[in-house]
């Protein structure tokens, strides 16, 4: 027996114990791995048990053959190149061979080569270990093929999906999808409508994804040039099983969240042609009685004024001759009457009741009932809207008039005889907790001290200064306030007017 040598382990110095080669020879032999011995030239000079088991032939068979004798010789001859190419430069090799057992059955070989290197640098033998992996293939195949299928099958639905991991990254996804990103110029499409769908779901997601969770939702989505889409959302949470080594014992699973979508552009612009027609006869007999009450308010206003002189003039008279005071103090009652005659019959505004609106919804009506308008004025028209708004507490036919009232005036400011510049922008925003709309004209815009006086009801500088001032902004003004919003007259970037109104996504109307 030799004497123990000392190997140094880390800092103790311990006793190496040498193993009996018989130990060496015996764990080889049992190992449950093949395992064979060449020669430099591959011929066999020892094989395991393993060995046996796996390719048929009995030990003393299959010493002194050559390991080719394994082969099925359909194994393309580059592998075996690669092969004979590291091994001849003393590199190991591994890879897959196509082997034939002693019955004549096939296997599929994963296979490991050493070179053994002699003191003199010469190789002298092969170390080769291989295991049947043809079952493990079979079922890699399997799983393959099925995820091929399942991609075919999700590749085809018109409908897009989208899964996304516990930290929101898209982990996978669909032709249909990817059509998307592609459509809405958007990086992340999931991302826009999680954001306007459930906003705070980011948050949500890792801790409790179940809030994450709707069916069947709707979102809305404008794009600057082409027609608004619309899409149906459903989102589901489903359990990812983790492929981290640390989840091997525990089958740890993570919450992911599979959104759904359905392109249901074409039922809604059905939908929208339909309501469309009726919305513009809406309108067209809102316009009207609203020009009724303005008139009637005008000249009520307007008559108000001469019978306070007239008042005055009783007060006057009642001393220096009271009888004809009295005739005049009967003519004003009876004015006073036929005033409040007047009053009674104004036709009282629309009562609608509110109900959740689409901002951008409202604007695209607005663009489409005034484009004959806008065409007949030659006024090229710049629409900016966000890509998806969320919805805000409303009363949608107030809100289009709002709008109407707006780019009306902008039309009017524009339809000058002469004036060159005619470019309308219309841009909508969300804005730190605001959905901000901006309508932009390239008209002669408002002198600054004119700005307040505007939203004075009756107030109109048409005809007089050459400056536009809209009419009806007492009334617009009315309407955004309604809807706890608030709306200011500026200067736009081409030196015309600019109608900024903001609306709190928090806002309640009265
Ligand atoms: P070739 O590859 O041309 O072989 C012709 C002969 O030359 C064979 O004896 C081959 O072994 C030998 N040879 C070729 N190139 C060299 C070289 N550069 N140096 C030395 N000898 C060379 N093949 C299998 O198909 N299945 C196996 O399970 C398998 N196990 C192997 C295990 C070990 C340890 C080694 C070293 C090789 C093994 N091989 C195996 C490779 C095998 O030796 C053959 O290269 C291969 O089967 C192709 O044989 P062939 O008759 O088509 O032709």
């Amino acid at each position: 027996m030799s004497a123990p040598s000392l190997a140094n382990t880390g800092n103790a110095v311990k006793p190496e114990v040498e193993l009996p080669a018989e130990a060496y020879r015996q764990a080889v032999d049992q190992a449950d791995l093949a395992i064979s011995i060449t020669d430099a030239r591959a011929n066999i000079l020892f094989a395991n048990e393993a060995f046996t088991r796996v390719t048929g032939y009995p030990r003393q068979e299959i010493i002194g053959c050559n390991e080719s004798m394994l082969s099925n010789h359909t194994t393309p001859e580059r592998v075996y190149k690669q092969l004979w190419t590291d091994l001849s430069a003393q590199r190991p090799w591994s890879g897959k061979l196509l082997n034939r057992r002693k019955n004549g059955e096939l296997y599929l070989a994963e296979l490991s080569i050493s070179p053994v290197v002699d003191a003199t640098g010469k190789t002298t033998h092969f170390l080769g270990m291989h295991r049947d992996v043809t079952e493990l293939h079979r079922l890699e195949r399997v799983v393959r093929n099925q995820k091929e299928l399942i991609e075919t099958v999700v590749d085809a639905a018109p409908i897009a999906f989208a899964l996304l991991d516990p930290s929101g990254r898209v982990m996978l996804d669909n032709q249909e999808y990817k059509k998307l990103v592609t459509d809405l110029r958007v990086p992340e499409p999931a991302h826009m409508l999680l954001d306007t769908l459930t906003p705070g779901w980011r948050e949500a997601l890792a801790a409790a994804p179940a809030a994450c969770a709707f069916v069947g939702q709707e979102a809305r989505i404008d794009r600057p040039a082409g027609r608004a889409r619309w899409l149906s959302v459903t989102a589901s949470v489903i359990d990812l099983h983790s492929d981290n080594a640390d989840s091997y014992y525990t089958a740890a699973g993570q919450a992911g969240l599979l959104l759904v979508i359905a392109d249901i552009s074409s039922l809604r612009e059905e939908q929208e042609r339909a309501r469309g027609a009726a919305l513009q006869a809406v309108l067209a007999e809102e316009e009207r009685s609203s020009a009724v009450r303005e008139g009637l308010s005008a000249a009520i206003f307007r008559l108000e004024e001469p019978m306070n002189v007239m008042a005055s003039a009783v007060s006057v008279l009642q001393r220096r001759d009271p009888a004809a005071a009295a005739v005049l103090q009967q003519a004003l009652s009876a004015s006073r009457e036929h005033l409040e005659v007047l009053r009674q019959v104004i036709p009282h505004g629309p009562q609608e009741t509110v109900v959740s609106v689409n901002i951008n919804e409202i604007l695209r009506d607005v663009l489409e009932v005034s484009t004959p308008r806008l065409l007949a004025a030659g006024i090229v028209v710049d629409w900016q809207p966000a890509p998806t708004l969320p919805a805000i507490l409303g009363r949608p036919l107030q809100l289009r008039m709002l709008f109407k009232a707006l780019v009306d005036n902008a039309i009017e400011a524009m339809n000058i005889k002469g004036w060159k510049r005619r470019e309308l922008t219309l841009t909508s925003a969300l804005d730190h907790g605001c959905i901000v709309i901006a309508v932009l004209d390239s008209g002669p815009g408002i002198p600054e001290d004119w700005r307040h006086k505007a939203f004075e009801p009756f107030f109109t500088a048409k005809g007089g200064s050459g400056r536009h001032i809209g009419t009806g902004l007492s009334r617009v003004q009315q309407v955004v306030a309604d809807h706890g919003g608030i709306i200011d007259l500026d200067e736009s970037p081409s030196g015309g007017c600019a109608a900024i109104v903001e609306f709190r996504l928090d806002g309640d109307p009265i």
